[in-house]
């Protein structure tokens, strides 16, 4: 069984009294365990589809089953770091990180005690005590990211996360979330319209099409793991980076 599966996804919204497609046909079947990115051109209903499978808005048709059992509409069932999640600048980083738990009714020091060691193991240690605007960049990301994970569901949807971040900085932390993915073993959708990104950490690509977005076609990355910088140089990687870069060229 599909630990997820997005059914024939449509989403009509209305704009100045108009009705548009913001997403159209999408479905996807997401195998648990596996790290998927959604890749398409800014505005063709990427984030319309998470907000769907995360239960924040309804589709107007199509069916989305977890487990076999149907989500629509229903929140709290997947982990979910929108676009633009940003930590509550009047809480310490360990109190913005044991925010999800709190949220679930787990108690404040259980929830310290579950979050401590993940600070540590993931490059945290010694900044619990620090508010979010101390912190770089990457460092923020790393702690609305845990937040995320500690919130315990076995999907996690992120909305590109890395977006605001400088190349460098992106591609480590990349390679820190390919470790918590390793560790953690959640399955992983992930939106970005960075290509290289996409094929570095995914397993599938499911490409999108510009506005009314539908699917276009599901990619699987034929790259061993782990990955590493080498892994950008790889010939298989150029050859996949320039399929996804047609698709993403042509009309329709
Ligand atoms: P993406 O994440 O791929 O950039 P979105 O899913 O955010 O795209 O948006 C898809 C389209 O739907 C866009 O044209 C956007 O303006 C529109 N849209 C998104 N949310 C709403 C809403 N709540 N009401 C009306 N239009 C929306
Ligand atoms: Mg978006």
């Amino acid at each position: 069984m599909y630990k997820l599966e997005v059914k024939n996804n449509s989403k009509i919204f209305k704009k100045g009294g108009k009705e548009f497609y913001a997403l159209n046909d999408a479905s996807m079947q997401v195998i648990e365990g596996k790290f998927i990115s959604v890749i398409g051109p800014s505005g063709c209903g990427k984030s319309t589809l998470f907000n769907i499978i995360a239960g924040l808005i309804t589709p107007t048709t199509g069916s989305v089953l977890l487990d076999g059992k149907d989500i629509i509409g229903k929140k709290g069932f997947v982990g979910y770091m929108l676009q633009k999640d940003l930590l509550l600048p009047w809480r310490t980083i360990l109190h913005n990180v044991i925010l999800g738990l709190e949220v679930k009714g787990v108690s404040k020091k259980e929830a310290i005690n579950r979050a401590m060691p993940l600070l540590e193991k993931y490059g945290l240690g010694g900044f619990e005590n620090h508010y979010p605007d101390e912190l770089s960049g990457g460092m923020r990301q790393r702690a609305a990211l845990l937040r995320t994970l500690l919130y315990d569901q076995d999907i996690i949807l992120l909305d590109e996360p890395f977006g605001a971040l400088d190349a460098q900085t992106r591609l480590k932390m990349q390679q820190w979330l390919l470790q918590i993915w390793a560790d953690f073993r959640k399955t992983v959708l992930f939106i970005t319209h960075d290509i290289d990104e996409a094929i570095f950490l995914s397993d599938e690509i499911y490409v999108m099409t510009p506005r009314p977005g539908s699917i276009k076609e599901k990619i699987t990355v034929p790259l061993d793991r782990p990955r590493n910088e080498k892994t950008l140089l790889n010939t298989e990687f150029v050859e996949v980076k320039k399929y996804v870069l047609s698709l993403l060229k042509e009309k329709e």
